[in-house]
């Protein structure tokens, strides 16, 4: 019998791991000897890193899309059917349909989801863009803003690390450069008790902070939103007025996860150099969804797929381990609208960013196209 494997979940995660086993084990999927399954939720494919650049007016929406079924290798089989429950005792998960499939090997890549419903008033006074329309109605809001008190107000925990410093820089150059920062104040908020959880990146943005006359409050562990006032509060006892407020809503792993008992918050519970679930012999975790304490990024999700590929292959046709994960993590970071830096480390290297370059902001902007390539497994 073919030896079985399913993903759950279509991301960038799971949509890496299935197109490079392809790659590496096309002919014995060919030949019948292994199966791979995906379960998704949705036909289409987004690009999320690019919703950074929605609410700015600086890509084409269309950019961000493309069929599921295009992007994945035709050997995969694809379903787009949601898991309603996983049990990895019995190796069998319930899909939304009423379907049960059974594995050999299953992968688990359902990511993470915004939920700023967690912080009461946030929804009805914040704007964010970690999702279409909340990237859409930030871009219209910001064509209407005239000036006046912003607050970047960041909640943990969230993807993509420097997301949060991109978008307060690139507010004050978008804001500039339409001749608004002469009446406008940026005030950044971070939960901790430095403007970001890497220290170097800290130790890197503040005095840019500084520079740009970016104001910030750190141990800010937002309370409440109050749309009517106007007003963001901590926990700490600090509020403040806001004209106009930008928030990194706090994640939560996939529903899926805390259903099916998981692990709380939705993150599973994950060997940080195997990737495999605590616990578990055949059952690997890949992106946002694992408990591992580092950048919760797509360049994460793409190193562990990478891993868990090479580890899948040499488990089913050779019986032993390829490799380990060894925590590398790269991102670029948009310093303004035009320039840009990186990170990039890894369980024992910490991270150094160097000085921005225009040049850096468009490999960042020339990634957002190869995308596409790494997601068919091809860079
Ligand atoms: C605004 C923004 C900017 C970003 N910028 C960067 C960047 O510059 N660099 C970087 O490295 N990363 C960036 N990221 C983060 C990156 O997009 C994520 O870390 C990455 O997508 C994680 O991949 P994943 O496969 O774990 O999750 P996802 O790509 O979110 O995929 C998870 C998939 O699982 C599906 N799913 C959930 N539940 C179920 C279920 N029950 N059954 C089946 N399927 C299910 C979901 O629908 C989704 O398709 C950014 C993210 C955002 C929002």
């Amino acid at each position: 019998m073919a030896t079985r494997i399913l993903i759950v979940g279509g991301g960038l995660a799971g949509t890496i791991i299935a197109n490079g086993l392809c790659r590496q084990v096309g002919d014995e999927i060919s030949k019948g000897n292994i199966s791979i399954t995906m379960l998704g939720t949705s036909e289409t494919h987004m690009y999320q890193p690019g919703l950074l650049y929605v609410p700015f007016g600086k890509i084409r929406e269309k950019e961000l899309f493309r069929p599921q079924r295009k992007v994945l290798d035709k050997k995969i089989i694809f379903h787009v059917d949601p898991a309603k429950n996983i049990d990895v005792d019995s190796q069998k998960v319930t899909t939304e349909s009423g379907k049960v499939y059974e594995y050999d090997y299953l992968v688990i890549a359902t990511g993470s989801r915004i939920m700023p419903q967690n912080i009461p008033g946030m929804v009805e006074g914040a704007h964010w863009l970690y999702d279409l329309d909340g990237a859409r109605k930030m871009r219209d809001a910001l064509e209407a803003f005239e000036g006046g008190k912003i607050v970047v107000n960041v909640n943990a925990p969230h993807k993509c690390p420097v997301a949060p410093v991109e978008i307060t820089f690139m507010l004050h150059d978008y804001l500039s450069k339409k001749g608004l920062m002469d009446k406008t104040e940026i005030t950044y908020t971070y939960p901790i008790g430095r403007v970001h959880a890497l220290e170097p990146v800290a130790e890197w943005a503040k005095p840019a902070m500084d520079q740009h006359g970016i104001k910030y409050e750190t141990f800010f562990n937002t309370k409440e939103v109050d749309p009517k006032a106007k007003t963001i509060s901590s926990e700490e006892g600090v509020t403040l007025n806001y004209d106009f407020l930008v928030t990194i809503p706090p994640h939560n792993g996939a529903e899926i996860i805390t259903n099916s008992g998981l692990g709380d918050g939705g993150w599973v519970p994950t060997n940080k150099t195997k990737l495999l679930r605590e616990g578990s012999e055949n059952v690997f975790v890949c992106g946002d969804t694992t408990n591992i304490p580092i950048s919760k990024a797509g360049s994460t999700a793409h190193f562990e797929a990478d891993t868990i590929i090479d580890n899948l292959t040499s488990l089913i046709t050779e019986k032993r381990w390829a490799r380990d994960y060894d925590g590398k993590v790269f991102c670029f970071v948009e310093t303004g609208m035009n320039s840009g830096t990186y990170v990039w480390f890894d369980y024992n290297t910490p991270p150094n960013p160097g000085a921005p370059s225009q040049m850096i902001h468009w490999f960042k902007l020339a990634y957002n196209r190869l995308y596409w390539l790494s997601a068919r497994g091809l860079l």
